[in-house]
């Protein structure tokens, strides 16, 4: 069984050699690299590896703590994530209030956990993903932890914003780099591993961008290749109208954000996508855009708006997105974005 993992040799490399020799294992990794590469696929691996109780390379994938780890019901193995349970009375599951960051009740919670022994683990492994989400008052408090860790954990920070990170933290965390896969990776492991058929291997390989989760939930998901071309048409749509469109997309964009903020960034995802696209067809690259399904919408893009309106466009998406993190009235956010794109 081993590491199996696509890519990352070279982090692989690092944590494979802490296992094997307590000295050289940190108390606190941080995962840094892009969303959906497999940063919190590899830090399960390394709890698994770090608890493994198989005979010979570890993890073995058999025993019942690499099962357990597997099947994310090890009781020495959490993630706290957005939307997390806490032990306060009045929340308990910020699963249901459209949680958007990590709150400091989740952070006691996991104190208390980890100030007690590992029930029955060697080396109790915390997951936070994202740990960029961390309010300041949860990220003071989960200081406290890195400054002084408990025996027997190991704390795994995941980030795609590490920038976000206040130094205090980063600075008590032994970096690991993540990069994206290559296209001719991904298109093999889609074909190998989770069976696609080489004509769709090949098109999510190119979409992927080098997130090689992105394409393993983009192969079972219909559903999200569908929300794509959804956005895309909206795209083509809006850029005809007028300001009073805009203004009505940006209201329901707005409305749906408060539902569920998820997908209105991934809509945000398939703009900026859609805005290099149309910077690298008006700079002469179009054999590297992504949507390639669509060249003559994006030939006729390119030619209308040129090499400024994409830069301009992107750059509003940019600032948006770092708007609605910033907890910005996220309507008021997105009006401004959509008066910002060319016309
Ligand atoms: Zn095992
Ligand atoms: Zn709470």
């Amino acid at each position: 069984m081993t590491w199996d993992i696509v890519g990352h040799e070279k982090a692989i490399d690092v944590l494979k050699r802490a296992v094997g020799d307590e000295q050289r294992l940190s108390h606190a990794y941080l995962f840094a690299g892009p969303e959906q590469v497999g940063r919190a696929t590899v830090a399960r691996k390394f709890a698994q590896a770090l608890n493994c109780t198989g005979e010979g390379d570890r993890p073995c994938g058999e025993c019942r703590g690499c099962r357990l780890i597997a099947e994310e019901k090890h009781p020495d193995v959490e993630t706290m994530s957005i939307g997390g349970v806490c032990d306060e009375s009045e929340h308990k599951d910020h699963s249901k209030d459209n949680s958007q960051d990590i709150r400091i009740c989740q952070v006691r919670r996991l104190q208390h956990i980890v100030s007690r022994a590992p029930f029955e683990a060697r080396m109790r492994v915390i997951i936070v993903d994202p740990a960029d989400a961390l309010t300041t008052e949860a990220s003071n408090a989960f200081l406290k932890t890195l400054e002084e860790p408990p025996d027997n954990v190991v704390l795994v920070l995941v980030t795609s914003r590490e920038e976000a990170l206040p130094e205090t933290v980063r600075s008590r965390c032994r970096r690991i780099a993540f990069g994206g896969a290559s296209r001719a990776e991904i298109e093999t492991a889609m074909r190998e591993r989770w069976g696609a058929d080489a004509e769709k291997a090949v098109k999510l390989s190119r979409m992927a961008q080098g997130r090689l989760g992105w394409a393993v939930d983009a192969l079972d998901n219909e559903q999200a290749l569908d929300d794509r071309e959804e956005v895309l048409d909206e795209i083509a749509g809006l850029l005809k109208g007028g300001d009073r469109e805009r203004f009505e997309y940006a209201r329901a964009l707005g409305d749906r954000y408060q539902r569920n903020n998820k997908a209105v960034r991934d809509s945000l995802n398939v703009w900026s996508d859609w805005w290099r696209d149309v910077l690298l067809t008006a700079s002469g690259e179009e054999e590297l855009a992504l949507a390639n399904d669509r060249l003559d919408t994006l030939r006729s893009h390119a030619s209308q708006y040129g090499i400024a309106g994409a830069v301009r466009a992107l750059r509003a998406l940019t600032d948006v997105q770092q708007h609605l993190d910033e907890h910005a009235s996220p309507t008021l956010a997105l009006e401004v974005m959509l008066l910002e794109l060319p016309r």
